[in-house]
């Protein structure tokens, strides 16, 4: 099986990452192919896995992941790193074993004439404003729904809820749900301006529609990357067609991983 390792900079993670390199290396089951794996091994945080997901965005349909966490327990990472020799066990007795999740499809149309962009989100799009209030429709299936004020939105996966989402007051959806979640960033609401003030959520046959008024001004992101400065015409999020997959030799209870990560204490404790 040919697999790859994308690790972070820090120490521990240089050190996990020469130790599996020299076991893989070992390996008469495993080969290293940085360019074209069928496993790729995260080590570092949830963040190190998302710039993973999108440096090999090209061939995401034929990848599975892999995540090990030399920090904190995060939410895409699995293992620890000191398990390195039961994760190249686990890789070795591989039967192809996957779960997968939701992904954000963005596309983008600019107001420059120029080619439109597709792109596709892990976590999830922020579209910002930071020198004024951005101020944008929203549809919802090309309807209008309401005409948004405000520092921006955010639009998320459910593995991405726990992220930005989760900072702005979105819910958190159980990745088990195909769908995509709108939160708003301090909206401005009073007896004028009036948006619909908490989270949405959208299922697989919705699309919704950003039109900012200024196509100028606005940050928009796509996970940890800004997406290039071109005058945004509209943008629409669904869900994408394709899906990240991780092998999944075990199983951390979803539920288990956002109470560890944001509670921390337990009844038992
Ligand atoms: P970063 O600013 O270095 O890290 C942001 C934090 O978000 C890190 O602690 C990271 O965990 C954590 N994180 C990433 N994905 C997560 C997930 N799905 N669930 C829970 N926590 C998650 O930036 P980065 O490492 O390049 O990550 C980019 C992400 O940062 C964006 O996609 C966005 O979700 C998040 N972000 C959040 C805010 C906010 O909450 N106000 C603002 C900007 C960006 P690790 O330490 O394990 O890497």
């Amino acid at each position: 099986m040919r697999v790859a390792i994308y690790s972070n900079d820090g120490s521990t993670s240089n050190k996990v990452a020469s130790q599996l390199k020299a076991k893989i290396k070992d390996s008469d089951k495993l080969n290293y192919d940085g360019l074209n794996p069928e496993i790729v091994i995260s080590v570092g945080g949830d963040g190190t896995l998302l710039s993973a997901f999108h440096h090999y965005i090209d061939s995401i349909n034929k990848i599975r992941f892999v995540g090990i966490h030399t920090g904190h327990l995060g939410f895409y990472t699995d293992w620890r790193d000191y398990e390195v020799q039961q994760l190249v066990d686990s890789l070795e007795d591989d039967n192809g074993q996957s779960v997968s999740y939701p992904l954000l499809s963005i596309d983008i149309k600019y107001k420059d004439g120029g080619p439109s962009d597709s792109m596709v989100a892990l976590n999830e799009s922020t579209l910002k404003r930071v020198n004024g209030t951005m101020v944008t429709d929203v549809n919802i299936k090309d309807e209008f729904f309401e005409k948004f004020r405000g520092d921006g939105l955010c639009v998320s996966t459910p593995t991405g809820s726990t992220a930005y989402n989760k900072s702005v007051s979105g819910a958190i959806i159980s990745p088990q749900f195909n769908a995509v979640q709108v939160s708003e960033m301090a909206s401005i609401n009073n007896r004028v301006f009036r948006t619909l003030g908490s989270p949405i959520i959208i299922p697989p046959n919705e699309w919704i529609t950003i039109i900012p008024d200024d196509p100028y001004h606005n940050i928009l992101t796509c996970d940890q990357l800004l997406v290039k400065n071109r005058p945004i015409e509209s943008i629409t999020y669904s869900i994408s067609n394709d899906r990240i997959y991780f092998a999944q030799y075990r199983h951390t209870h979803f539920w288990k991983r956002v109470s560890n990560s944001f509670i921390g204490v337990h009844k038992d404790d």
